[in-house]
């Protein structure tokens, strides 16, 4: 039995003589699928619907594309070896993914503890979407401490404490560990955004999330050509949240599930290269004299707080950058407009190089107050390292940064 994540990426979940042997698994594009017979509709609702245990050896067939597809499983068993989980599902967005975990899991007057900065979204519908039904929550900056979030959490009722890690876009760690034990002793789940590492260079559930959720949009999908988000956890929780995705359907399409898995084959190679030349170029910027600072996580001091959680819980310092220009907005846009290589975009993770300023754009809605105290500023560039070549991309840095 192959053991290694890389060894199923190219693999497992497909099997030749039910696709006409085809090698690579066929796209679906299909809204439904038939019936072999009324028993096996039957059946197939009685499972899928009413919660019914599947026989020993009996499969699942198909029905309805927004409930589950030949494509979605070959990529879920891929994802689901890699983040060393149980099982996983695919969605049309991570926000999709990240939505369908707070509905499926949360109760009016649950309490959900956040990391804190993270991604302006996620942020957004915890406290709007999520607060007018009734739940609560509330923050967690870096280096909180575990008497700290016992004061936090008070007399509320806590359900879920959520991690970004690290954070986007200062590139933040937390302490996976830490924050999931104070869960479990009161019987709440950790859920982890592992977007900015992918399983790659971390994984969650070895360090007790119960939940690991990424915007695929990402490193896992990895060519800035998709949107799609993944949830990968507990047996029990995938349940629940695979029911709720029959209901709402926030399922990616087929031929987005069949680009995510094509991309998987290469996720280890993309990450171990993105991260390489992402290591030089920290380096490259930390001693340039017109950036006054520099986040990636191989310049963490052994003095740093966040060292130790970083020697405990990842395997490498990722591709992403957090920069910040001397000279406030008006230096960050003179530098962010010089860039040729390099493009001025959201997103990350992809085989691009792109670069964005988080203060007029993704964290715009967030309090100046609020966005100064997580250091997020006026001068914060984050900066995604895609697979161009080291040279070009320095000197591109060093062009745009004469301009400053
Ligand atoms: C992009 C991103 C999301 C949202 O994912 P989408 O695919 O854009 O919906 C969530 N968390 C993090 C950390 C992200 O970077």
């Amino acid at each position: 039995m192959p053991r290694d994540p890389q060894t199923f990426s190219v693999g497992e979940g497909h099997d030749p003589s039910e696709h006409g042997w085809s090698l690579k698994t066929p796209i679906y594009e299909t809204a439904t699928f038939v019936f072999e017979s009324a028993e096996a509709g039957k059946r197939y609702f009685e499972v899928v619907y009413q919660g019914a245990p599947l026989e020993p050896g009996e499969r699942l067939p198909y029905a309805y594309s927004r409930l589950d597809s030949p494509n979605l499983r070959v990529v879920e068993s891929r994802l689901a070896r890699w983040e060393e989980t149980d099982d996983a599902l695919v969605f049309n967005s991570g926000m999709a993914a990240i939505y369908t975990v707070f509905i499926s899991l949360l109760n009016p007057g649950d309490l959900v503890l956040h990391s804190t900065p993270m991604y302006g979204a996620t942020a957004d519908i915890l406290r709007n979407l999520m607060g007018r039904f009734g739940v609560i929550s509330k923050s967690f900056g870096p280096g909180t401490t575990v008497e700290e979030i016992k004061q936090l959490i008070g007399g509320d009722r806590l359900a879920m404490i959520y991690v970004e890690t690290p954070a986007n876009p200062t590139v933040d760690i937390f302490d996976i560990e830490l924050t999931s034990s104070v869960a479990a002793g009161r019987g709440a789940i950790t859920v982890v955004d592992n977007t900015f590492l992918s399983p790659v260079l971390q994984r969650p559930a070895r360090h007790g999330a119960d939940v690991v959720v990424h915007s695929a949009t990402k490193y896992l999908g990895g060519h800035n050509d998709l949107t799609a988000g993944v949830v990968c956890g507990r047996q029990d929780l995938i349940d629940l949240l695979r029911h709720d995705r029959y209901r709402i359907g926030t399922t990616a399409q087929p031929s987005t599930a069949s680009m995510l898995g094509r991309s998987i084959e290469t996720l280890q190679m993309r990450v171990e290269r993105q991260t390489t030349t992402a290591t030089q170029l920290a380096g490259f910027l930390n001693d340039h004299p017109k950036v006054a600072a520099v986040n990636h996580l191989s310049l963490l001091a052994p003095d740093d707080p966040s060292y130790e959680t970083y020697k405990k819980q990842c395997l490498g310092p990722g591709a992403m950058i957090a920069l910040e220009v001397a000279g406030g907005e008006g230096a960050a846009f003179r530098f962010l407009n010089a860039l040729k290589v390099v493009r001025l975009a959201v997103s990350l993770g992809g085989t691009e190089s792109l670069a964005m300023h988080p203060w007029s754009t993704s964290h715009a809605q967030i309090p100046p107050e609020e966005n100064t105290a997580n250091g997020v500023t006026p001068g914060l560039i984050r900066f995604s390292v895609g697979v161009e070549a080291v040279e070009d991309l320095i000197h591109d840095l060093a062009r745009a940064l004469d301009q400053v």
